[in-house]
């Protein structure tokens, strides 16, 4: 049975200060709450002050991006072993928002993905359509041809140590969101996707379902068979909104 997993993604948000209230409402009220795995993806400037706040707790800390090479001359990039270096489990890679504002391809986010890996840090692949490209019934095609891009980089074993997270373009930060059939209907795509290169880690692979996911609409998308958990943007930055979502997890 796969453990459901809801993430925060903080995305440019926070402050020293504003990051000291949510963390310290965060942790108390997720004893409570908390039967899930839960991941809070800060920016990267916050790490030591998120590392210290979650230290003993059970809410494990990510990065929103990782470089794909290991160290050198990339300025303004982040290698691995400097979320290593902060404890980070999880890595986002691929984001909608570095695809479209970064021109990150397919073949780069994969090649972050990979080096995530290897340094034993998760990938949170996202992967997600357009309206547009929903509207032309591409939906399958686009969301396929961006989670195969990371798996032709991986070894058949690796394909269980990723997460996937599907997010739709259009229902980010739009209060739309897809309905949990809708849903449903890609997270069963993207499993047979990942069952083409390893039947047995597909059952086991957390897809995440992310887009204006909120408490009132948490319930019913958690229910569904193939969706694992969330990747929460805006709700994340409201503690009570974000224990209701892992409470419903
Ligand atoms: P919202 O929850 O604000 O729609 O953002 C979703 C997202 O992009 C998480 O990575």
């Amino acid at each position: 049975m796969r453990r459901k997993l809801v993430a925060g993604n903080w995305k440019m948000n926070g402050s020293l200060a504003a990051n000291a209230a949510l963390l310290a409402e965060i942790k108390a009220g997720m004893a409570a709450v908390a039967v899930c795995d839960v991941a809070l993806c800060a920016p990267a400037p916050y790490f030591a002050q998120c590392q210290a706040e979650l230290a003993g707790s059970a809410i494990a800390l990510g990065g929103q991006d990782v470089s794909a090479h290991a160290a050198g001359a990339y300025t303004g990039e982040i290698a691995v072993s400097m979320l290593q270096d902060f404890a980070c489990r999880y890595v986002i890679v691929g984001h909608s928002e570095r695809r479209a504002y970064h021109a990150e391809t397919d073949e780069l986010v994969a090649q972050k993905a990979l080096r995530a890996l290897q340094a034993g840090v998760t990938p949170i692949v996202c992967v997600g359509e357009t309206l547009g490209e929903r509207e032309a019934g591409q939906t399958d095609t686009v969301v396929g041809r961006q989670l195969q891009a990371v798996l032709n980089v991986l070894e058949a074993g690796q394909v269980s140590e990723i997460v996937v997270a599907y997010e739709p373009v259009w229902a980010i930060g739009t209060g739309k969101t897809a309905t949990p059939q809708m849903a449903q209907d890609v997270h069963m795509a993207l499993r047979a996707k990942l069952a083409e290169k390893n039947s047995a880690a597909a059952v086991e692979v957390r897809i995440l379902y992310g887009g204006s996911m909120k408490p009132e609409n948490a319930v019913e998308l958690l229910a569904m068979p193939d969706i694992d958990g969330g990747l929460i943007g805006g709700a994340a930055l409201k503690a009570a909104d974000f224990l209701a979502i892992v409470a419903a997890a």
